[in-house]
């Protein structure tokens, strides 16, 4: 039988878990919790709260590491009986905090024990656990030569899933929510719901886009594909430190590739299927050519990229599993990072030598030893083919699938200090010119990378997303966003999961919580 709670009395830090008085006090989670708890008082704490942008982490008062569906069922009791905030982390990706909570918060953490990975070979079916990284699923699937619509860096959880999923397969399999027959969810009445087309079909409507809101996902059911072992791809690198005009090459070269079926189009849906290009500009312009084919293949279709001469080409046939794995190095955990998107409607030659020009003088070698502290600006250009991911109505799923071709820029830096936000902030304004003209309402970047229009670059900045107004009802659009609405009432009537592009609940009614399960 629930309880009606009326008002919440809020904890802080550790001590104070303790000895609060409380209808759910600490020590019957304690005694009742079978994964692990972690205060600030623990020797691991501190790497517990430590995210993948170190510039996101935030001292939570309580780590949980549930081991079983009673487990997550008891630490949203506590959090929401005791009036503490709650979040949730998979991979810890988010670089504006949202997998963070500072103190009196409780962090709900499903790497450790949710990351399990089971293929039925027979179905085509891959069950993942809600805090699986990619790099568990490719290895589990590529044992049956199968695979999914993955992310492009591996260490990333399935999260990703959540807010649509692009991954170097979507040309041909479309995003990751349109490659998904199941999410299970634990609602916080303890209500576990599996969704699918035929159970539950409008909460399924909902995570396939707008996922983190609506509770905490346990378990994704993929379907798979076969997937050849070996790809082309590799690194082309092409200095730009001595020759700014590379760019102009690169980008040329990269029209060709990408107009190839139709000549003379502007349009940025006319791509191939199966290939797929990211171009990254620092002090080099890297491009990363895709093909799910063989290397024969590759040579001929990229031919423009390899004409332009880079100066280090380490492309070939390399297996599946490592061609995910490729730029992990250069997204590697433990640097502070501010991440924005925009999106690129089409392939533009002098604005993208515009983007060079300004970049090196963030980049450049003197700037770094004046400012003493490398402050790196890097922006990349992703040209996956759209027509798969398209060929699905925009009404199937609450993701918006209006985006154009995204693109996205990282400023990185080494130390979390007060001085170095401050420089950060002062950086960053290089994303005005970056993004110029590609504001259109309907040129949305994919939204895990939040772009102009969407929310106030000084809360990203400062990892405000947490309720942000207008963010979330700018993304999906208005019909969508007042859907997400009435089916967001249903599961989290409080809003206790808000802090990715939260959905404001349709009308709040009296907290119903359940009795905790000691
Ligand atoms: C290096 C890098 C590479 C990326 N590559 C890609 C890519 O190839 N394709 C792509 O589409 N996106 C990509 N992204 C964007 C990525 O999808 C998002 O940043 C995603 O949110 C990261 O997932 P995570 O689990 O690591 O995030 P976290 O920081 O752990 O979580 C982000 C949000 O999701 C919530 N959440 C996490 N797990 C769950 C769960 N099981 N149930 C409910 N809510 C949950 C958290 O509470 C938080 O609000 C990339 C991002 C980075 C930083």
């Amino acid at each position: 039988m629930g309880i009606l709670i009326e008002s919440k009395p809020q904890l802080s830090s550790h001590e104070e878990l303790q000895d609060q008085p409380s209808s759910f006090p600490f020590s019957i989670l304690q005694s009742s919790f079978t994964g692990d708890l972690l205060t600030p008082l623990h020797s691991s704490y501190s790497s517990s709260i430590t995210r993948w942008a170190i510039n996101a982490s935030r001292p939570a008062s309580l780590v949980a590491y549930p081991k079983s569906p009673k487990d997550i069922s008891l630490v949203m009791s506590f959090a929401q009986t005791n009036g503490m905030k709650l979040t949730v982390k998979g991979g810890g990706h988010s670089c504006m905090g949202a997998s963070s909570v500072g103190e009196g918060g409780v962090v709900v953490d499903l790497q450790k024990y949710f990351g399990g990975v089971r293929v039925d070979e027979g179905k085509k079916l891959a069950y993942v656990g809600g805090g699986a990284v990619w790099k568990d699923v490719d290895k589990e699937t590529m044992k049956y030569g199968l695979a999914t619509v993955g992310g492009t860096v591996n260490h990333v959880s399935l999260k990703y899933t959540l807010g649509g999923g692009v991954g170097w397969l979507t040309g041909e399999l479309g995003l990751s929510i349109d490659n998904l027959e199941q999410v299970t969810t634990f609602e916080l009445d303890s209500n576990v719901v599996t969704t699918s087309l035929a159970s539950h079909p409008d909460l399924f409507w909902a995570l396939r886009g707008a996922g983190s809101n609506f509770g905490v996902v346990t378990e994704f059911v993929f379907r798979l594909h076969p997937q050849r072992k070996t790809v082309f791809s590799g690194f082309l690198i092409y200095p730009l430190l001595l020759d700014l005009g590379k760019i102009d090459e690169v980008f040329a070269a990269t029209s060709e590739w990408w107009y190839r079926l139709k000549p003379g189009s502007t349009s940025n849906s006319e791509s191939g299927e199966n290939d797929t290009v990211n171009v990254d500009m620092d002090l080099d312009v890297i491009v990363i050519p895709f093909l799910n084919g063989p290397e024969s293949a590759g040579k001929e279709i990229y031919k423009g990229f390899f004409d332009s001469e880079p100066k280090v080409n380490t492309t070939g046939d390399l297996l599946y599993e490592e061609m995910n794995a490729l730029m992990n190095d250069d997204y590697a955990h433990g640097l502070c990072r501010y991440m924005r998107g925009f999106s690129q409607s089409k392939i533009d030659v002098p604005r993208a030598h515009k983007v060079a020009e300004l970049i090196d003088q963030f980049n450049h070698p003197t700037k770094i030893i004046e400012r003493g502290e490398s402050f790196k600006v890097t922006v990349v250009y992703e040209y996956i083919p759209l027509r798969k991911r398209d060929s699905i109505p925009v009404e199937a799923t609450a993701f918006p699938r209006d985006l154009a071709n995204n693109g996205f820029m990282v400023i990185t830096w080494e130390r979390d200090t007060k001085e170095n936000w401050e420089t950060a902030k002062v950086v960053k304004r290089v994303d005005k010119p970056i993004s110029s003209g590609e504001l259109h309402p309907n040129n949305k970047c994919y939204i895990d990378v939040p772009n102009t229009h969407v929310g106030d670059a000084q809360e990203n900045l400062d990892h405000r997303v947490r309720g942000r107004k207008h963010a979330s009802r700018l993304l999906f659009g208005e019909d969508k966003y007042e859907k997400l609405q009435r089916i967001k009432v249903q599961c989290d009537p409080d809003n206790m999961f808000n802090s990715w592009f939260a959905i404001q609940p349709a009308q709040k009614r009296p907290t119903q919580v359940s009795t905790p399960i000691v």
